[in-house]
């Protein structure tokens, strides 16, 4: 590709001087946008003949230096800026009213916006370019981070159109192409595009039709767009760049050229569509983007029905594993998780972090129980190969996940909470599974052990590792174990199914112990009556012990306490162990 690089003497310091030049031309260009800028904002406030002189001055010279130094491009913008003002300089125009005078300002104004925009965009062309040439210099390679960006090429022309995907993919972009526009337009929904290349006359469709389908959608709206045109036309270009492409090139171009806009383009807006509508930490699509993207499914699913699922995924305990570890292992847990669960997933299929350790998953043309299928096997995975590696220790963790299909007549809101209260449950029968909502377990292994009817105990406290704690001393006792993190999360969960036992810490924020104990024990819905609660707290005041057990308390044990003693009490409450008082 530059093989040019023994030429002449002589025509290597003719190019030095015009790179030169080209240096002081843009630094000097630099300072005219500015005083540009300034001078809009004072004749969008009033239109005085001698801002408009101003205005039209430096246009007049960066019309006539732009060319000289290898920029027609700019030239060109220049030339129809200045062109719109043109009226200014005329004759007639001091014998104007100052009514005819504002009605002309207003329509140059508003045509100079676009220009002034298309004028920032070639200079930032350039300036991309010189260093891109710089850099080749050095003998430093293009960034790593756009090797993989795929690009899509919309062209009937069909020997240009290889042409391009030739050159573009020995740039190292994945390349894919379109001949017409509804072949595009498959491609745009089934495949992520980091920009697409737009012939804008077409046979049957034009490229104009396109704009419309990728502007009402917003997630394609994004995708960087340069058009393509054998029209030199302003009108058309104007146009363009109103419907939202981002750029705009003249049949026949310079390869070069057209390079150095998709490397610009793809570098601001890499980094703008990541900002956008991907997590940072794990890459996966955002929780915007996945309450769009749900809507768009559902759209499609109205016209071409098939079976939609969602699944919530939430790491089990994490909390401890940022306890335990720190955070930054933390996050590399999580990186492993979406990656892990990515892997299995379809291109059709949309990843999206929820919330801090909760994804959800977006499945296509997969009914419930297929869903289900596929978590369960990615919990398998899970459960027997580290999710991450760091310094040479493995990290492993379970989730819980709960899905739900899609049923006519729900609201987008009504699904998430059913996939979410499924994903909850699961967290409540012991986590480490899979359930599908309205029905029972999914999860084969959970159906292993038919157990005969298990006491259910629900551990109740802020604090999550003592609370974690105290869940896998009781473990090993014949009893299923909930747990919840605050009362009203307690409540939640009682209401869904009563327990045999509490045991419920008294000092939490939202809903604290005692107001919990007294509003279940109102409540003979909740069959609060028959449960049994063992209030722990950190305030050792006899008052507090009398609070507790005027209010429903079943036994109180102050905090610190023993392990050993907790499961003693437990086990008495539940009656486990008939009679032992050690
Ligand atoms: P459960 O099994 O009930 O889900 O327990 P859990 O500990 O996973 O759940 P909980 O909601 O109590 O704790 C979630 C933790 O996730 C709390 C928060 O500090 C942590 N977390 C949230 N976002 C991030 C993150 O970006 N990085 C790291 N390292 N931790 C995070
Ligand atoms: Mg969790
Ligand atoms: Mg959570």
């Amino acid at each position: 590709m530059n093989e040019e690089r023994s030429v002449p003497s002589k025509r290597q310091r003719g190019e030095k001087l015009l790179a030169e030049g080209k240096e002081r031309f843009l630094i000097t260009m630099e300072s005219q946008l500015r005083q540009l800028d300034d001078l809009y904002v004072l004749l969008e406030y009033e239109v005085r003949s001698e801002h408009a002189g101003q205005w039209y001055r430096i246009l007049h010279t960066m019309k006539g230096s732009a060319p000289v130094f290898g920029l027609p491009a700019i030239g060109k913008v220049a030339e129809s800026l200045l062109h719109e003002w043109e009226w200014t300089q005329s004759e007639l125009a001091p014998s104007l009213s100052a009514m005819q005078w504002s009605i002309q300002a207003e329509a140059s104004l508003k045509n100079s916006r676009t220009a002034l925009h298309q004028l920032k965009l070639e200079r930032d062309l350039v300036l991309r370019e010189l260093q891109l040439k710089a850099q080749e210099a050095f003998g430093a390679s293009r960034s790593q981070a756009l090797d993989h960006c795929r690009i899509l090429v919309i062209d009937d022309d069909s020997i240009l159109r290889a042409y391009l995907v030739k050159r573009l993919e020995l740039e190292g972009y994945l390349v894919d192409e379109a001949e017409d526009i509804d072949l595009a337009q498959r491609m745009l929904r089934e495949s992520h595009y980091d920009l697409i290349l737009l012939d804008l006359m077409m046979y049957p469709k034009s490229g104009y039709e396109l704009f419309e389908v990728l502007q009402e959608d917003p997630t394609l709206k994004w995708i960087p767009l340069i058009v393509l045109s054998a029209r030199d036309d302003l009108h058309d270009k104007v146009n363009c760049l109103m419907l939202g492409a981002s750029d705009y090139l003249t049949k026949p171009f310079r390869y070069e050229e057209l390079a150095a806009r998709v490397y610009s383009l793809l570098n601001r807006t890499k980094n703008f569509e990541q900002m956008a509508f991907r997590d940072a930490l794990t890459g996966v699509y955002n929780r915007r983007y996945f309450d769009h993207h749900i809507e768009l499914e559902l759209q499609r699913v109205a016209r071409y029905p098939a079976p939609l699922t969602i699944a919530f995924i939430d790491i089990d305990r994490f909390k401890s594993i940022n306890d335990t570890y720190g955070h930054a292992i933390g996050d590399i847990v999580l990186q492993g998780l979406a990656y892990l669960v990515q892997q299995r997933l379809r291109s059709t299929d949309v990843l999206a972090r929820y919330g801090g350790e909760e994804f959800v998953v977006l499945l296509p043309n997969t009914t419930g129980k297929q869903a289900v299928k596929l978590l369960t096997g990615i919990l398998q995975q899970a459960r027997t190969q580290p999710v991450a590696q760091h310094e040479g220790q493995s990290y492993s963790i379970t989730f819980s996940a709960g899905v739900a299909e899609w049923t006519t007549g729900w609201s987008v809101a009504q699904w998430v909470r059913t996939a979410d209260e499924a994903m909850y449950e699961a967290k409540a029968k012991g986590r480490n599974r899979v359930l599908l909502a309205g029905q029972k377990e999914a999860e084969p292994e959970a159906t292993e052990e038919p157990t005969p009817v298990r006491k259910r105990v629900l551990i109740v406290d802020d604090d999550d590792i003592l609370r974690s704690i105290v869940a896998s001393r009781l473990e090993t006792l014949p009893i299923e174990i909930a747990e919840a993190c605050d009362g009203e999360d307690a409540y939640r969960l009682l209401q869904r199914q009563p327990v045999d036992l509490c045991v419920l810490d008294g000092m939490m924020p939202r809903m604290d112990g005692l107001s919990l104990l007294k509003r279940v024990r109102q409540e003979p819905a909740l069959q609060g009556s028959s449960m049994r609660v063992l209030m722990l707290s950190g305030r050792r005041r006899e008052d507090d012990v009398t609070r507790a057990l005027e209010s429903g308390a079943d036994d109180y044990l102050p905090k610190p306490f023993s392990l050993v003693e907790l499961e003693l009490r437990v086990k008495r409450l539940l009656g486990l162990d008939a009679g032992s008082g050690v």
